[in-house]
């Protein structure tokens, strides 16, 4: 069953006290009976302790931001998916634009941390969406079709029960200038249509795809009232435990 959910993306942001004290709120704010999922995107030396502090809450899951899609060995710097697996932490986001832009990750190299996750059972957040430029030329839907054939649709429909997909169209990341509802539901729609020519309607309906640039409470509820929006990844918005509640409180 796809489902709706708030995933926040902290980056490279807050200390460990305000970490707890985030996860503390949000937890609080979920309790044992929400309907949301919600899960939270943590820096790496922080993983263990928020996971740790959120662990009665089911529908509350951490994720790294990262991983290498080797098991181990000389890769000074990297974190392997069994080092992640021994502290419980089973969510990863992948091919985030940052990395794609920043660090040089390319569709075959995220497609091997796809393969990898998959393999080790853990569930991958598998970001695509494209720069302005291809906006602009009206490029958009091959641009991230080219991103899923080239990085994702590699999987069988078993492995896709454990992917999220979040689309997030770069000029709209950290920008404040957020996709309209229309532009987020075509594209929404046109990933679902995608998955559905590849694998069959059951897993393209079965599949969260969530929207992420500039997500904010104030825009929430239009953007995840779209049939084919089935929830956020959301940056800047959900560093602070009010806007991200409101968020979380807009399905
Ligand atoms: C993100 O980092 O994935 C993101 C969507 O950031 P923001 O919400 O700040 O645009």
């Amino acid at each position: 069953m796809r489902q709706n959910i708030a995933a926040g993306n902290w980056k490279m942001n807050l200390d460990l006290d305000e970490a707890q004290q985030l996860a503390r709120d949000i937890s609080n704010h979920l309790g044992m009976d929400s309907e949301s999922t919600v899960i939270l995107g943590v820096p790496y030396p922080f993983l263990k302790s928020i996971s740790d502090l959120t662990y009665p809450i089911t529908n509350l899951h951490i994720a790294a931001q990262n991983c290498h899609y080797e098991a181990g060995g000389a890769f000074t710097g990297e974190v392997s998916i069994p080092m992640l697996k021994s502290i419980n932490i089973e969510h990863v986001i992948i091919g985030h634009s940052e990395r794609r832009e920043i660090f040089m990750e390319d569709n075959a190299v995220i497609r091997k941390k796809v393969t990898a996750l998959i393999n080790s059972s853990s569930n991958v957040i598998f970001c695509c969406g494209e720069p302005i430029s291809v906006r602009l030329e009206e490029k958009q839907n091959e641009y991230v079709e080219k991103q899923l054939n080239e990085s994702l649709f590699h999987l069988t429909s078993e492995d896709m029960k454990r992917v999220i997909i979040a689309y997030e169209p770069i000029w709209a990341i950290g920008t404040g200038h957020t996709a309209s509802a229309e532009q987020a539901q075509q594209m929404h729609a046109y990933i679902r249509k995608l998955i559905s020519d590849k694998y069959g309607s059951e897993t393209a309906e079965n599949t969260s795809i969530l929207y992420g640039g500039s997500v904010k409470p104030s825009n929430a509820k239009e953007l995840f009232a779209n049939p084919d929006v089935d929830g956020g990844l959301v940056g800047g918005a959900s560093l602070k435990a009010d806007s991200f509640k409101d968020i979380i409180d807009s399905f």
